[in-house]
């Protein structure tokens, strides 16, 4: 019998960063099990915290009294075998606090939070998030509610009603909702109440889901569409893979509009058949609503949908789904990697290039390598789904570590779209405005007058709007943070997106006394003014963080542009994503150059990557489409080779550069930060650091640095960084690992390191 139960603490310092040992009181032997969470005391005193129990054993490694676990907060385990196996490597993959891997892997609503531990955390454990309902249930025969109602005086017109309809409910064993029940014209409260005084009925309170999808779940299916050629060549390939149950990954390269989409489902419904379950990673769920209603289109209520944009409450909800089973197919965005799904038989990771599959606060993973764990421990192949796979996948392809599916051709055999690139150099532009060339004006005038749609995108490298004055140049930033403040205006505030710091919106500039003031917007609501003065007649719709931070804001806006509510949907990057809409025949570019000019390593293949998605957008249906790029570097490769949809030079001409500068995927990298509120003492501990990584690092790793962070303050904290590139350094886990855990730079709750395998860029 397991008397001793192994606690990882909600103390989050490498020291915890193992079990601790705490004695199983008799009468918890069977609620104290692997995956549920306690809560214990730690440390000296009596401070609560929370753990979660990763292990049981009748054997303590501590010698000395064990304390007793306290509280069992799950009624079962919350987290299974594979998740708690999965956290431990991700702990140690990522060099992040185990705890925060636990917590990472629940939905918001399982968190610990001081509150419910002072509480007493008794009322509040998974049982309290739950969202209940009344319930009516009769507790007589049908005939015995008919005799009473008889019974009843005649002027007791209530009681009478109350009482057929229990007898209605009783011989359909119906169990109605009370809410449903009691109305205006219906019945109200005290009758009812009087009733179960009565001894006629029970009120019961009964958990329901909430439901973000329901409407979808309710409509009919979509039948499979027979696969053209090269999606039939990839599902044989796939299919034999998903019933052998390998663990292998699957590269799937197809052109946009290839109808990957129709691979996936496929692919799901063989799972399924199979009798296992699939889960897929999209990756803003937000930007992307017509792939959940692809997916649920085909799969319905056995579709799981989890994402940021969801209520706490709705997130908790489809979380129970998976883990009580009721749900077999997962559609989700990154944290999804971590649905308590069981029995996987199938992973998918559509664009698998996008930068958002990456966290990047601890635990810092990339949730490719989370899929392909679970594709390991599951035994099941991992799909990744792209029109311009990452440069890692792709060179993992070449090497035939992944195998590589190819789907060269449109579903529809639409050609793709022809790209004109504008010289904005030397391009006319029309007199309203500098944004616009004339190529570009007179294909949307054309547009207009055919009645067919465009989308037009404002390549941004932030996305947020700022004050800045215009007499001496000050931009408003944060006090606490090295960034600017974000003009906010709804609330017509300051806000800083990093530590939440809020201020008012300065008339008179603070730096010269200046009244010209001026707020500057994300660029696209200048250019949407401009478009009103140009195309006055033209119906445009704005996509942007503005209009979008509402909940479901772009849901909205997608809908009317579907619904040809307006003629142009003018948009920042967010409008690149998945969008299919058959009437848009026009894709422009407004300026390509702003994702060139980031100091990143990985700025050409992000600019390729967003002007190929972009230009997909055109003539998806039977109308040709055009994309035009107004840019002011036309020669660079990166733009050359995006008009001429050529992936494969891309994808060499970069192998390329890679290979002579030592970036991925040639060498390996990591990222080092560390940040300390005082600025002497953050840099005297990086070149510490860097010191010592120098000593135990083989010559044929370069770092690079120590330098400031490219933020260089936030949060009241200086930050320094090293990135270390390598191709086969055995010794660095253990390095740094012995860095974290010695207390060289200091007592850990002043300094702060962070490490980041494979970063997505250096700054
Ligand atoms: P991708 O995700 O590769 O860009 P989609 O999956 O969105 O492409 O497919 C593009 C279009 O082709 C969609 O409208 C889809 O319905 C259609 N399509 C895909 N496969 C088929 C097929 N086998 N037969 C007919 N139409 C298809
Ligand atoms: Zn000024
Ligand atoms: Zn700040």
């Amino acid at each position: 019998m397991a008397t001793v139960a192994k606690v990882v603490v909600d103390v989050p310092t490498m020291q915890t960063n193992q079990p601790y040992d705490y004695a199983i009181p008799a009468d918890m032997v069977d609620q104290a099990v692997p995956g549920v969470r306690v809560v214990v005391s730690f440390g000296k005193g009596t401070r609560e915290v929370m753990g979660v129990i990763v292990a049981t054993t009748d054997q303590q490694d501590f010698d000395g009294e064990l304390k007793p676990v306290l509280r069992v907060l799950d009624d079962h385990p919350i987290l299974d075998a594979e998740l708690l196996a999965l956290s431990r490597w991700l702990a140690d993959d990522t060099f992040a606090f185990w705890i925060t891997c636990l917590q990472a892997m629940l939905p918001s609503a399982l968190h610990a939070d001081t509150k419910w531990l002072a509480n007493g955390a008794k009322t509040v454990g998974s049982r309290g998030h739950v969202a209940t309902e009344d319930f009516i249930v009769p507790l007589l025969a049908p005939d015995e509610y008919t005799t009473l109602a008889e019974q009843q005086r005649r002027n007791a017109t209530r009681r009478i009603k109350l009482l057929t309809a229990l007898a209605q409910w009783a011989a359909s064993h119906d169990e109605p909702r009370l809410h449903a029940v009691v109305g205006p014209d219906s019945f109200d409260r005290a009758t009812v109440t009087a009733g179960a005084k009565q001894g006629w009925l029970r009120i019961e309170s009964r958990e329901f889901y909430r439901r973000p999808y329901a409407q979808l779940d309710a409509q009919a299916r979509t039948q499979p569409l027979t696969p053209t050629p090269q999606q039939q060549r990839a599902l044989d390939a796939l299919i034999p893979a998903i019933t052998a149950e390998q663990d292998r990954t699957f590269l799937l390269e197809g052109v946009t509009g290839s109808g990957k989409t129709e691979v996936y489902l496929q692919a799901i419904a063989a799972t399924l058949a199979r009798g296992r379950n699939a889960l897929m990673l999209i990756p803003e769920i937000a930007l992307t609503p017509q792939m959940v209603r692809n997916v649920k289109g085909r799969f319905g209520a056995d579709v799981a949908v989890l994402h940021s944009a969801l209520s706490d409450g709705e997130r908790f909800d489809e979380w129970r789904r998976i883990e009580r089973g009721e749900a077999r197919v997962v559609v989700g965005a990154r944290s999804a990697a971590f649905a308590p799904l069981t029995n996987i038989g199938l992973l998918i990771m559509d664009e698998e290039h996008e930068t958002s599959y990456k966290q990047d606060d601890a635990p810092r993973y990339h949730a490719r390598d989370v899929l392909q764990w679970r594709g390991a421990y599951n035994h099941a192949p991992v799909l990744l789904g792209s029109a311009t796979p990452s440069l890692e996948s792709r060179a993992r392809a070449a090497k035939g570590v992944y195998t590589y599916l190819l789907m060269p051709e449109r579903a529809n055999q639409r050609p793709l779209p022809p790209v004109q690139v504008v010289d904005m150099r030397s391009a006319q532009l029309d007199s309203a405005s500098g944004d616009f060339s004339t190529v570009l004006l007179n294909a949307l005038r054309t547009r207009l007058d055919r009645h067919e749609q465009s989308v037009l995108m404002l390549n941004r490298r932030g996305f947020s709007s700022f004050v800045m004055c215009r007499e001496c140049g000050y931009v408003a930033k944060c006090p606490n943070c090295d960034i600017s403040l974000t003009l906010h205006l709804d609330s017509h505030t300051l806000r800083c997106h990093y530590c939440g710091h809020e201020e008012a919106v300065p008339t008179v500039c603070p730096s010269c006394g200046s009244r010209r003031i001026r707020y500057y917007g994300t660029g696209t609501e200048k250019v949407e003014q401009t478009l009103h003065q140009i195309l006055p007649e033209a119906r445009v719709l704005r996509m942007d963080v503005d209009t979008t931070r509402r909940k479901g804001g772009h849901a909205k806006i997608l809908k009317a542009f579907g619904q040809h509510q307006a003629d142009i949907l003018l948009g920042t990057q967010m409008i690149a994503k998945g969008l299919d809409f058959p009437d848009v025949t026009l894709v422009g570019v407004i300026n390509a150059d702003t994702s060139l000019g980031l100091p990143d390593f990985r700025a050409s293949e992000r600019t390729f990557q967003l002007l190929t998605q972009v230009s997909g957008r055109a003539g998806r249906a039977d109308k040709a489409g055009a994309v035009i790029v107004q840019t002011y570097n036309p020669d660079h490769y990166a733009i050359q080779l995006a008009r001429h949809h050529d992936y494969e030079r891309f994808f060499v001409t970069e192998m390329g550069i890679r290979h002579r500068s030592g970036y991925p995927p040639y060498y390996f990298t990591f990222k080092l930060t560390v940040s300390h509120p005082e600025d002497r003492l953050a840099a005297k501990a990086i070149y510490q650091l860097a010191a010592e990584l120098k000593q135990s690092l083989s010559d044929q790793a370069v770092m690079l640095g120590p330098t400031r962070g490219a933020i260089a303050r936030l949060k009241r904290r200086y930050y320094y960084q090293i990135v270390i590139k390598y191709k086969k350094e055995p010794q660095l886990h253990e390095t740094l690992e012995r860095l974290l855990t010695t207390t060289q730079v200091g007592s850990r709750n002043v300094f702060q390191i962070a490490f980041d395998r494979e970063p997505l860029s250096f700054v």
